[in-house]
């Protein structure tokens, strides 16, 4: 059962809206996913809820960023947020395949990819390593890193020049030939092929992965049985308390079929057997086996400018109480452009851009000095 109750009229639905300006290409590659896709309701329905398993929804929006239909619902009974109408397999393919760069405004030449490779290498992979290796010891030379949904390999590119073992899963073969000529690991496929490979990692990245699987329960099982008893497994998505309450609308993404908070995807991850070693709204979570006794012992922010800064960014969200209460209630408050809703987007940005690069800076330091 699902009652409507959507965030605004903006969130409805019509085939000539479009919220922001789209570029021509973005425009002709919607176009192509409405008669190809929606037209011919390519669809399948979500029954029951992926986190709980109860089957009453409330369904908040029918359309994300670009003005494709994506029929956005919370959970009655868990406040999970999910899509409840997903691509079939056939579908979905095609969409990756044909839609999905024009979708993002993207042209790919080779010389494109390189720049991207280059500039996610320098802003994106060496941070992630180093937050990563903060909070959990690897052994260099022994222990293997996989990352599913790998694209081009820039994420692994700092864990091979460490000298770990690595193997990266991508179902794009451009980006895979492409992080091939840099050397590293890249195989085209995904879980299935990594599940028959019978290699197990001692650290999974799923960096912007897990909010595009089409079941995201198969997705964690498959996880618990590639990894390591002793591993860990990072995660980062675009969480729904951080991203969505600053703009629902430019949040929701037609090719998101999971909108996690802290609280739905720890949840999820406790239900397949983890335990949460560290977890942010952001959403950054690293989590690793429950029976793995092996942990080392919780490292906190360190003592530094930006992690004074960022303590005191999260104490002041904790005095405007902004984390308690629904979704969708969070949801809707961001909606109106009020005073108390815009210092708190900013208080939160604020805090994980200092707390994030003060565990980062940290590192760096650390092992400048090695
Ligand atoms: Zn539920």
């Amino acid at each position: 059962m699902t009652e409507e109750k959507l965030l605004s009229e903006r969130h409805r639905f019509k085939e000539d809206y479009m919220p922001y300006q789209l570029s021509s290409l973005q425009q002709n590659a919607r176009r192509l996913f409405l008669d190809y896709v929606h037209k011919k309701n390519q669809y399948i329905s979500i029954k029951k809820c992926p986190y709980c398993g109860d089957d009453s929804f409330t369904k908040i929006s029918e359309v994300e960023r670009r003005g494709l239909p994506s029929e956005i619902v919370i959970c009655n009974s868990c406040d999970g947020c999910f899509k409840a109408k997903i691509l079939n397999s056939q579908m979905n393919a095609y969409h990756y395949e044909k839609i999905s760069y024009s979708l993002r405004g993207k042209e790919i030449s080779e010389d494109i990819i390189k720049k991207l490779f280059e500039n996610r290498v320098k802003s994106f992979a060496y941070p992630r390593y180093h937050f990563i290796t903060h909070f959990i010891d690897l052994i260099p030379g022994r222990d293997t890193v996989v990352e599913l949904g790998c694209n081009d390999g820039a994420n692994l590119l700092p864990w091979f020049k460490n000298n770990f073992k690595v193997a990266g899963y991508d179902l794009d073969p451009r980006m895979v030939t492409f992080g091939r000529k840099k050397g590293l690991n890249l195989i085209h496929g995904d879980l299935i092929e990594f599940q028959s490979s019978r290699l197990k990692a001692k650290l999974i990245i799923l960096s912007h992965v897990l909010e595009h699987v089409s079941d995201v329960n198969t997705m964690l099982q498959g996880l618990v049985e590639t990894l390591q008893s002793d591993g860990y497994v990072f995660i980062e998505v675009p969480g729904l308390i951080f991203q969505g309450v600053r703009n629902s609308l430019s949040y929701f993404d037609v090719e998101h079929n999971y909108y996690f908070d802290m609280n739905s995807l720890t949840l999820l991850l406790k239900k397949h057997g983890f335990k949460i070693i560290y977890a942010d709204q952001y959403i950054r979570i690293i989590c690793t086996p429950e029976q793995n006794v092996s942990i080392p012992a919780g490292k906190g922010s360190p003592v530094s400018f930006r992690g004074m800064k960022a303590g005191l960014m999260k104490l002041l969200i904790e005095i405007m109480n902004f984390k308690s209460g629904k979704n969708y209630d969070l949801l809707k408050k961001g909606e109106s452009n009020n005073v108390r809703t815009s210092v708190l987007k900013k208080l939160q940005s604020l805090y994980f851009v200092y707390f994030y690069s003060s565990i980062v800076k940290h590192m760096e330091k650390n092992e400048g000095r090695k």
